[in-house]
């Protein structure tokens, strides 16, 4: 068990990191930040903050000696970054980011566990596009396969001829075909240096151009009968990482059953819900999992649970929303407000 007093380093700088370190102070650890761009949203919550280049080596080094344990809040962080950390000091192992990065490297890995991805292509031409296009058919979502969030790098395919119009960049890309889904939904685990693990209820998520607007409890009968199913997925993947902290997989609930989407080898946006909605939140478990802490309670506390995030210019107007019964508000506390960035979120529970 990490001592009180003792520190932990957060890889990234979002508003992720922000409500880990938050959690973080409650359990009496201090955090230090890290990431490439100064001024960060979880900056603001940390006790000191190193804003150097993923390969700035000699600063790892400093970063890595003033903690006792260090954790991301970021996919993206580089696995060189992740690597330049002890082994014995990093949590997840940078195996869980290493495979998280590449949507290929994802589904592959799922699958040799038993998961069923929607039906994929691997694409690095526009003869490729098009082959793939001709064997999974139309529509589809051509897909970066690296550095991709929020719906950014994908692009709709209704038909060939769009394939054939597309200039493609000059990144590896996947193509999916389009899943008729009947609803989506996330399953997010928390497992600890014994291997125990624990599970939060799956909400309902809905998404508005790709980026998460609204994660809802309890999530209906057509998602609560896919969740056993998508939870053991979710388990054999931790298990197969040896992973410690939280872990999200997003599922497509069809009538085929559930259809693996990605997964995030971190706390997740669907998750904000459990700050006021769980006996436990994703952020102290996780704190709590890398610390070698005991795992706490993960039971949903209310009998209906909605989380919605505020985008863009919705931030300006959010705190009349804490006029309303048991609703919570929270604030990133970006200063620079712009369209489709996240800026915060509010929980609404009924008891
Ligand atoms: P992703 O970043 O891959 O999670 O995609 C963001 C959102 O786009 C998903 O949550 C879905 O709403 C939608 N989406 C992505 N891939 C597919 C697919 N193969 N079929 C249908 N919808 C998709």
């Amino acid at each position: 068990m990490l001592a009180r007093g003792s520190t932990i380093g957060i890889l990234g700088g979002g508003q992720l990191g922000r409500m880990m370190a938050i959690a973080a102070a409650q359990l009496g650890y201090r955090c230090i930040g890290y990431a490439p761009q100064g001024d960060t949203v979880a900056e603001q919550v940390c006790e000191s903050f190193f804003a150097n280049a993923w390969d700035d080596q000699a600063a790892l080094a400093e970063f890595a000696a003033q903690c006792d344990v260090v954790t991301w809040e970021f996919e993206n962080v580089p696995v060189a970054t992740a690597r330049a950390i002890p082994a014995d000091k990093i949590f997840p192992h940078p195996r869980a980011l290493e495979t998280a990065q590449d949507r290929l490297a994802e589904k592959r890995f799922v699958e040799d566990l038993g998961g069923r991805p929607a039906a994929y292509a691997r694409v690095d031409s526009t003869a490729e596009l098009e082959a793939a296009v001709d064997r999974l058919g139309a529509p589809g979502i051509l897909k970066t396969r690296r550095d991709g969030y929020d719906g950014k790098g994908q692009w709709r395919i209704m038909s060939a001829r769009d394939a054939d119009a597309l200039r493609l960049p000059d990144v590896p890309l996947i193509y999916e075909g389009f899943v008729e889904f009947d609803a989506e939904f996330s399953v997010i685990l928390v497992r600890d240096h014994n291997g125990e693990m624990r599970v939060w209820d799956s909400p309902r998520n809905t998404h508005d151009d790709g980026i998460l607007a609204t994660s809802t409890l309890p999530a209906g009968p057509v998602i609560e009968a896919q969740v056993s199913e998508a939870r053991g997925l979710a388990e054999k993947v931790a298990s197969a990482l040896d992973y410690v902290g939280v872990l999200t997989l997003e599922f497509f609930a069809t009538r085929e059953g559930p259809i693996f989407n990605e997964m995030a080898p971190r706390v997740h946006n669907s998750g904000h819900w459990t700050i006021e909605g769980a006996a436990t939140s994703q952020f102290e478990n996780h704190i709590r999992a890398v610390a070698g802490l005991p795992l706490g309670d993960t039971h949903t506390v209310a009998s209906k649970v909605v989380m919605t995030n505020i985008v863009g210019d919705d931030i300006l107007g959010a705190q009349q929303c804490l006029s309303l019964p048991d609703t919570h508000l929270h604030d990133y506390g970006k200063a620079e407000v712009r369209d489709g960035r996240k800026m915060g979120h509010v929980t609404q529970l009924e008891r």
